[in-house]
């Protein structure tokens, strides 16, 4: 999760039900949900960590007794509470300052962001209680040294494909913590290839989506909810909506949407970024040659989006007859020749399209300039990744 009730409000009444039926929980946040108030002088982000606490103590039926741990990867040191009558159930603290919803932080933590970090505006991002200092390499081999170490089977987390940032009030919009949380977790969840997957829940924007909770679901999210906000003094850092749940809480009260799986289309080559799904297609032609550009772009079907793969590793266009699949300085198609070697492709295990020593890769939209390029196969992640089924 980004924040200290994320759980609560998008993935709940799921998390209820995987601990009724005695399932085991690590619950990480990346941010300290801090809204900008000083960590150290505002009972504000510490108030909701004990929110949860509470919360996850009332889901499972238990006293709010917690038996405190440091758990230390790779040198970086995570606050850790698990419930001492259902130690399976366990939350961890990041406390990364909360870059608010836009991504541009807070003046309080020198506008520092998950954002910022996922955009390369900064190198590294401090927790606001100064106990570790992340680069989102070492952020991302964090993550993935925790869920190696508990053995995870699944990953449930935010919503990994909006990359439309802001406040719950603007149409569309996700907090920027939520959008880059859940990349950092699909990121480091990604090379393990889990059992169970990794399953994105959508955040602010499931109030434009019908209820699909019954009444009594419902009932129990928001009885659930009411005992984190009874902890938390105020719903927000100015104490403007202080015990009350207010919209959009109350439609998310009754919403819990997960994202769909990816599905594989015959004949074309899906981006594992992004659902709906983006599918590689051929476009105009390069300006001066009778080379065609190629981009990723919503699956539709269509002849440009159609492939065929050669016994000698070529991927031939089915619009552009004759064309295939050229790395090169940049991705493109070119008349097929079988003598070329840089339009030899190979797929590796992990999904990705190996050309010499370098991999297709499709930005994520949320980067800052975001395209279709060739770089590094290492590490295996949804940018370097594609689904194919001939
Ligand atoms: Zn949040």
């Amino acid at each position: 999760m980004a924040h200290e009730d994320d759980d609560l409000l998008f993935l709940n009444p799921q998390i209820q039900e995987l601990i009724t039926a005695g399932c085991p929980l690590d619950v990480v946040y990346l941010t300290s949900g801090d809204g900008g108030q000083p960590y150290n002088r505002s009972p504000y982000a510490k108030s909701r960590e004990l929110g949860v606490i509470a919360a996850y103590a009332a889901m499972a039926g238990t006293g709010q007794h917690t038996v405190a741990q440091t758990i230390t990867v790779d040198r970086h040191n995570i606050a850790s509470f698990s419930l001492r009558e259902r130690p399976e159930i366990r939350l961890s603290f990041f406390r990364l300052p909360d870059g608010l919803p836009t991504g541009k932080g807070s003046s309080t933590y020198r506008h520092q962001s998950l954002l910022k970090l996922f955009r390369g505006e900064i190198s590294s991002i401090t927790a606001v209680d100064s106990r570790g200092r992340y680069t989102e390499q070492s952020l991302i081999a964090t993550i993935n040294g925790l869920a190696r170490r508990w053995k995870s089977e699944r990953i449930r987390t935010l919503d990994f494909d909006n990359a439309f940032f802001g406040h719950a009030y603007t149409q569309g919009a996700d907090h920027s913590d939520h959008g880059v949380t859940a990349r950092y977790f699909r990121m480091a969840g990604f090379p393990l290839q889990l059992r169970g997957g990794i399953i994105a829940y959508r955040g602010y924007p499931m109030s434009l989506l019908p209820e699909n909770l019954a009444p009594e679901r419902a009932q129990v999210k928001q009885q659930i909810f009411e005992t984190y906000l009874h902890t938390v003094r105020c719903l927000d850092p100015h104490c403007s909506a202080p015990h009350s749940i207010t919209a959009p809480y109350r439609n998310w009260m009754h919403r819990q949407y997960s994202r769909p799986q990816q599905h594989s289309r015959p004949g074309t080559i899906i981006s594992a970024m992004g659902t709906p799904e983006r599918c590689l297609e051929v476009t105009n032609k390069l300006p001066g040659t009778v080379e065609r550009a190629v981009r990723t772009a919503r699956c539709n079907g269509g002849s440009p989006q159609l492939w065929h793969r050669s016994p000698a590793g070529q991927w031939q266009s089915r619009t552009a007859h004759g064309s295939c699949l050229t790395a090169a300085s940049f991705p493109h198609v070119s008349p097929c020749d079988s003598n070329a070697l840089d339009q030899r492709w190979r797929m590796a295990p992990g999904g990705q399209l190996v050309s010499g020593e370098r991999c297709l890769i499709q930005d994520d939209p949320a980067r800052r300039a975001p395209r279709l390029h060739l770089g590094p196969c290492l590490p295996v992640g949804p940018e370097n990744s594609w689904l194919w089924r001939p």
